[in-house]
């Protein structure tokens, strides 16, 4: 192998470390360079706003791979190093100090950042926070303290989950949501009208059809109190603001390769230049029988695509079929969900969503089981994967029936 064998994966996050290990996995044995922006060693994020937030992990624990594995495996790691300029026709790319790394294949995992909210004054807010690093939860700790009051904006995943971990802690929570109910793009309603009691249940203050419609700022910059559309204020020590994620698609973009709210890519995780490929939270990719494109913000899709990019690096082309999944822990509370929900049908669920915290709700479409919702419930969602993986046909009354074990209906 020479110099211009080399791999250069341009990210180190999820994607960009599952690559390198499935790409030695895969039997590639020429260099393997990967270039991070983030200082440190390549972590999981998932914990960022549960165990980490709370304390119950070490940022060591959070490590995607433990770290002689980059050495071992001859990975030649650029931690704290971005990538500012692909050519794409001399092949190679420009780091931040200047450095030019030649490439064979170029793989982009650059995944995105925390979409900020459009207001005068919050950027030097120093008690405003997103999250989507280890360093801005290092900024936002000193203020998870009991007592303080904090302001949740979004209530999607993230703003739930840090809403969860800032009531073990003991501060004063309030989720600020502007449509009708929390989750609203990822669940069913009455999904969302069981985080919405869970949550009450747990003392968050917990506002749908709320819009902020501004910031009150104390003298030293930082947010006082957040406004609402209804003309009350909500005092706040801190703020979180979870409004999802803007892929980062500009280097790409800048390179000349298709942008459509991700990078695009075939099922084999190829852009339309053959040398270079991207995977993860940037990439928009086919949507297999559901037609269409999409674009997934998860581990496992991540990981999945990591896979795939390595075999079609390798020269063994293997397509992206597996079934998206994805998980979030709030108090005692695990949810899994298995397949997309989006497009159903009918929702179908078993148990309650009413009392307890144990259910499941299954998305139909014209009678298939194509997604499922599992709360609490392990042995139900490795059933529920199944009956999704089959696109079973149930009746939505055997799917009830909770004296029939779930198995028995594959
Ligand atoms: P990222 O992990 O974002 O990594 C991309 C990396 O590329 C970053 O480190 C970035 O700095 C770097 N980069 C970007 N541009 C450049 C450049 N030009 N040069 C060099 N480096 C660059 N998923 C789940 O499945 N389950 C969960 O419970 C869950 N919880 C989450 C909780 C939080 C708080 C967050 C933020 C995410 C959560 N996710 C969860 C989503 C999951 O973490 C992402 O889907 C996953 O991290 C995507 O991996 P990625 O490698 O595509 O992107």
């Amino acid at each position: 192998p020479t110099a211009t064998d080399r791999i250069v994966v341009v990210g180190g996050g999820q994607a960009g470390a599952d690559f390198v290990a499935a790409l030695r996995m895969a039997g590639h044995q020429g260099p393997v360079t990967l270039v991070g922006a983030e200082p440190g060693y390549p972590y999981a994020r998932p914990p960022l706003s549960k165990a980490y937030l709370s304390g119950k992990a070490t940022a060591e624990d959070l490590y995607i791979r433990p770290p002689a594995m980059y050495e071992q495996q001859g990975i030649d790691l650029r931690t704290g190093t971005r990538v500012t300029a692909i050519d794409r026709t001399a092949r190679h790319v420009v780091l931040a100090d200047g450095e030019r790394l030649s490439y064979a294949h170029l793989v982009l995992a650059t995944g995105g950042r925390a979409r900020r909210l459009p207001a005068p004054g919050l950027d030097a807010a120093p008690n405003v926070h997103y999250l989507r690093t280890l360093a801005d939860v290092a900024a936002m700790r000193h203020r998870f303290v009991p007592g303080a009051r904090l302001a949740v904006v979004g209530g999607g995943y993230v703003g739930l989950e840090v809403a969860a971990v800032a009531r073990q802690v003991g501060l004063d929570v309030t989720v600020l949501e502007a449509l009708p109910r929390v989750l609203a793009r990822v669940t069913a309603p009455q999904v969302s009208a069981f985080y919405q009691r869970v949550h009450t249940e747990e003392g968050v203050d917990i506002r749908v059809d709320t819009a902020v419609t501004g910031f009150a700022f104390a003298s030293d910059g930082s947010v006082a109190a957040v406004e609402l559309k209804s003309g009350e204020r909500i005092d706040a020590d801190l703020v979180l603001v979870g409004i999802g994620l803007v892929p980062d698609t500009e280097l790409a973009e800048q390179a000349g390769l298709a942008v459509d709210n991700g990078i695009v890519v075939d099922e084999y995780c190829r852009t339309e230049d053959p040398a270079v490929l991207a995977i993860g939270d940037c990439t928009s990719h086919p949507c297999g029988e559901h037609g269409g494109r999409r674009r997934l913000e998860s581990v496992p899709n991540a990981s999945e695509q990591a896979r795939v990019a390595a075999a079609t690096v390798t020269g063994s082309l293997q397509p992206y079929t597996a079934i998206p999944w994805f998980w979030s822990d709030q108090y005692d509370v695990k949810l899994q969900t298995t397949g997309l929900s989006t497009g159903y049908d009918e929702v179908v669920i078993r148990g309650t969503t009413e009392t307890g915290r144990s259910f499941a709700a299954f998305y139909l479409k014209d009678g298939l089981v194509r997604a499922a919702d599992v709360v609490c419930s392990p042995r139900d969602f490795t059933a529920a994967r199944k009956l999704v993986a089959a696109r079973a046909r149930v009746a939505p009354e055997a799917l009830r029936d909770l004296s029939v074990p779930l198995k028995q209906l594959l």
